[in-house]
């Protein structure tokens, strides 16, 4: 049995996500402490006990402790069986991040998996339906493992309704990574996604981004989300470059002018372009989970990133309680290389 103190570090809910995902996939039993003693509305949420039994539907886990609002749960999780699963939020909470939980595990099993989760899919604090896609699945996929998500109906806080689905195809061999450089710039989206609000949000949130990047026309598109149950509005800038594909977004809100939205995640995007590395916060800290697991089985990994966020340090940390691995942190300048080998 693992003791995890949820207040360590970071103190939010990857803690225990990361854990549970570890713990399928090494069969590791876990007690969480301290379950998110870090957040305003500490304990577990609805999102996190979903992820809990998701992980204990795809394991026949044994659990104690895991209602909404637990500060402590127990999870010794059984043999993990592939399957058509469904998992339902019964909220907006973040369908990408539960998915998340169960992913590593299904993929190092021989049998394949459907896996169909319903909640919000772009939500504040989650990774969106796009950046699981587009960004993360591709990586994912260098990796060896071969994982497909789709038919992605939005669903925006706080109504929910949103769902996707994913194939997942069963046991690879896992390959070695190293993200070192971009490469040139393949492909730039802007993607305006507007829901029961009206539509000229997201025309004038392309056209302010437009107008500061000059960035061709065929570059932009803005969307009227169809059967979502409440208002929602989203814009993404996708870069895909050689190597990598990143994805930033920012959230339209009551009292938000549209301009604002379009120059927040345009100040996010412009960021990430100044820093010249491939991988950004949020790929930093989520890419530690598949290429530990790809270390701790015999094939090295590196990133380069920025400076490293508090999620990430705490990743880092829970990763080495469950797997055999080093991961050394090098710095150069504004520049940190992450290294993941086996011990
Ligand atoms: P936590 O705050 O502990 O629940 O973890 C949130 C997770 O969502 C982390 O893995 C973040 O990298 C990820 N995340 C948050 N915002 C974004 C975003 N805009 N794009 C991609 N991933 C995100």
């Amino acid at each position: 049995m693992i003791t995890i103190d949820g207040s360590k570090g970071e103190g939010g809910g990857q803690v225990v996500r990361s854990s549970l995902a570890l713990s399928l996939m090494t069969g590791t039993p876990v007690t969480i402490d301290n379950v998110r003693a870090g957040r305003k509305k500490p304990g577990l949420l609805r999102q996190h006990t979903t992820a809990v039994h998701a992980a204990a539907e795809i394991s026949d886990a044994r659990i104690e402790g895991a209602e909404i609002g637990s500060k402590r749960f127990v999870f010794e999780p059984g043999e993990v069986k592939a399957g058509e699963y469904r998992f339902s939020v019964g909220s907006a909470g973040s369908t990408t991040l539960v998915f998340q939980t169960v992913l590593p595990a299904l993929m190092l099993i021989e049998s394949v998996s459907t896996v169909e989760v319903h909640g919000g899919t772009h939500n504040p604090f989650a990774p969106p339906f796009d950046f699981l896609a587009n960004a993360y699945l591709p990586l994912l996929r260098k990796l060896g493992p071969v994982v497909e998500a789709g038919e992605c109906q939005p669903g925006f806080y706080p109504m929910g309704g949103g769902s996707f689905r994913a194939r997942i195809s069963g046991r690879q061999p896992l390959q070695p990574l190293a993200l070192a450089e971009r490469g040139k710039l393949v492909r730039r989206q802007v993607r305006a996604l507007v829901a029961n609000l009206p539509k000229h949000i997201g025309e004038r949130e392309c056209k302010l981004i437009a107008r500061k990047t000059g960035w061709d026309a065929k570059s932009f598109s803005y969307e009227e989300v169809k059967g979502s149950p409440g208002p929602g509005n989203v814009v993404m800038i996708e870069l895909e470059f050689e190597q990598v594909t990143e994805l930033f977004i920012a959230f339209g809100e009551v009292g938000k002018k549209a301009e604002r939205v379009a120059n927040e995640v345009l100040k996010a995007a412009q960021k990430y372009l100044a820093m010249d590395v491939p991988v950004g916060s949020y790929l930093a800290d989520q890419l530690l989970l598949p290429m530990g697991i790809a270390a701790s089985q015999g094939q090295p990994c590196e990133y380069r990133t920025g400076p490293l966020t508090q999620h990430t340090r705490t990743h880092i940390d829970v990763l080495k309680r469950f797997l055999d691995v080093s991961i050394d942190v090098a710095q150069d300048g504004d520049t940190r290389t992450v290294r993941l080998r086996q011990n």
